[in-house]
């Protein structure tokens, strides 16, 4: 399948749709996740044109998974929680439902399930105070 430049994540990287951005490089761009599994369930996306990790830059993957390395942590510490899920899905066959490259950031406690994957959508303004929180914890 070739990559469909208006999926909606080549849109909010082109600045054509809005997200609750918490970090931004050269190469990667961050955000919180509008039908997030828990609270604070977060995304990474890199700024490269790629469906999936089958037609990724090596250098764009490495750039992922610094940036995941960052998030993660400050995710962990601004929701208090005990474990992070990290999870990229590739292909339908595989959960994939929004065809840009991208990693989940999800905050797990022991005990809470999580949400249906893409199924809710979050209030906005709870996307903003947890995207404010996110970054407050990226500093
Ligand atoms: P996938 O199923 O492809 O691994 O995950 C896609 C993720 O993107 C889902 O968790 C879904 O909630 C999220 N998502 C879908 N549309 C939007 C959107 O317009 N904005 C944001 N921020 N997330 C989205």
């Amino acid at each position: 399948m070739a990559y469909d430049q208006n999926n909606i994540f080549a849109k909010i990287l082109r600045g054509e749709a809005p997200c609750f951005k918490v970090f931004e490089d050269d190469m990667t761009l961050s955000f919180m996740d509008v039908m997030p599994q828990a609270e604070g369930h977060t995304l990474v996306i890199p700024k490269y044109p790629a469906e999936n990790i089958f037609d990724l830059d090596p250098e764009y993957a490495a750039a992922m998974a610094k940036t995941v390395r960052r998030i993660a942590p400050a995710v962990r510490k601004a929701f208090d929680v005990p474990g992070i899920l990290v999870a990229q899905l590739n292909g339908s066959a595989a959960g994939q439902t929004v065809f840009h490259i991208h990693t989940h950031i999800i905050p797990r406690t022991d005990g809470i399930d999580l949400k249906f994957h893409a199924r809710e959508m979050a209030d906005f303004k709870q996307l903003e105070k947890h995207a404010g929180m996110v970054k407050a914890a990226l500093q």
